[in-house]
């Protein structure tokens, strides 16, 4: 897999470090792709040109950008048989309409958790606190083909609390410690927690862990859960990726 590394942001470097890491560990190659330049043409190119590689099969660009980089464009070159995390226009059109491209693997890791823990979906109502892109909203699609019923709440939904607690799962997905405390859910509830945030030397999820933890039935936290879950079906595709390109 071929990661560019387009930004100097150091949570790109410490998602890109967990990945190669992981990679080592399991025997697939993880090549940095670092760039000189952040401007939208550079990254269009290498983008362009690691598609067009035929050794390379799998093909990923780091998140976040750089300021000022067209996302849009970037994610209209990613091809859909490379992309892995399913980040690209083709992928996310495929989620939209039905299946075909790889999942975006953090949605994939939240609906995977919730379905090895036991947590029914089907008809239970689900909130998504967030609604980017890159989780959010792939969440939301990926619990609405599970059966829930589905809420995405993002900056501008007014009382939150109160479309939490109405919800028998609460996946929280904004970058914003303790945003969700225990009185913002209903007692029994699933909480999946993916904000991941660096408070001095520490990683913290969105959820106040001691309050949440005492109320909720079920709660996945940070670290752990979803982030580690996330690389490994990542590294899954990686592989199915391969197997493809080898047929
Ligand atoms: P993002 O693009 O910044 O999106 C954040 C979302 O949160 C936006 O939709 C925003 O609403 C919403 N939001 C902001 N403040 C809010 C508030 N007070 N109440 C409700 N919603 C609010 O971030 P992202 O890329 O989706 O990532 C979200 C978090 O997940 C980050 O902490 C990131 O590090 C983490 N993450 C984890 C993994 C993993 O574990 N595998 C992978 C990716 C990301 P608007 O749309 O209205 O601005």
């Amino acid at each position: 897999m071929a990661v560019v590394l387009a930004s100097e942001d150091p949570s790109a470097l410490a998602y890109l470090r967990a990945k190669e890491r992981l990679g080592k560990a399991v025997g697939i190659a993880v090549e940095r792709v670092s760039l000189t330049s952040p401007a939208t043409e550079t990254l269009l190119r290498t983008v362009r040109d690691l598609a067009g590689d035929p050794d390379i099969p799998a093909l990923l660009v780091e998140a976040p950008l750089p300021d000022g980089v067209d996302a849009q464009a970037i994610r209209d070159a990613l091809p859909l048989e490379k992309d892995v995390d399913g980040a690209g226009t083709a992928a996310l059109g495929r989620l939209l309409a039905g299946g075909g491209g790889y999942l975006p693997a953090t949605a994939e890791a939240v609906v995977t958790l919730l379905r090895s823990y036991g947590v029914q979906m089907a008809g239970r109502r689900a909130v998504v606190v967030g609604r980017s892109l890159v989780v959010g909203r792939p969440l939301a699609l990926l619990l609405l083909a599970e059966d829930a019923t589905v809420t995405v709440c993002h900056s501008r939904t007014t009382d939150l609390a109160a479309i939490t607690r109405e919800a028998d799962i609460v996946c929280v997905a904004v970058g914003r410690p303790g945003l969700l405390t225990g009185e913002m859910i209903r007692p029994g509830a699933a909480v999946v927690d993916i904000g991941t945030s660096s408070v001095g030397r520490k990683i913290v999820g969105d959820a106040d862990w001691m309050s949440v933890s005492e109320v909720a039935g079920a709660a996945s936290p940070v670290p752990g859960g979803v982030g580690p879950l996330t690389n490994v079906l990542l590294l899954e595709h990686v592989a199915e990726a391969t197997e493809r390109a080898a047929r």
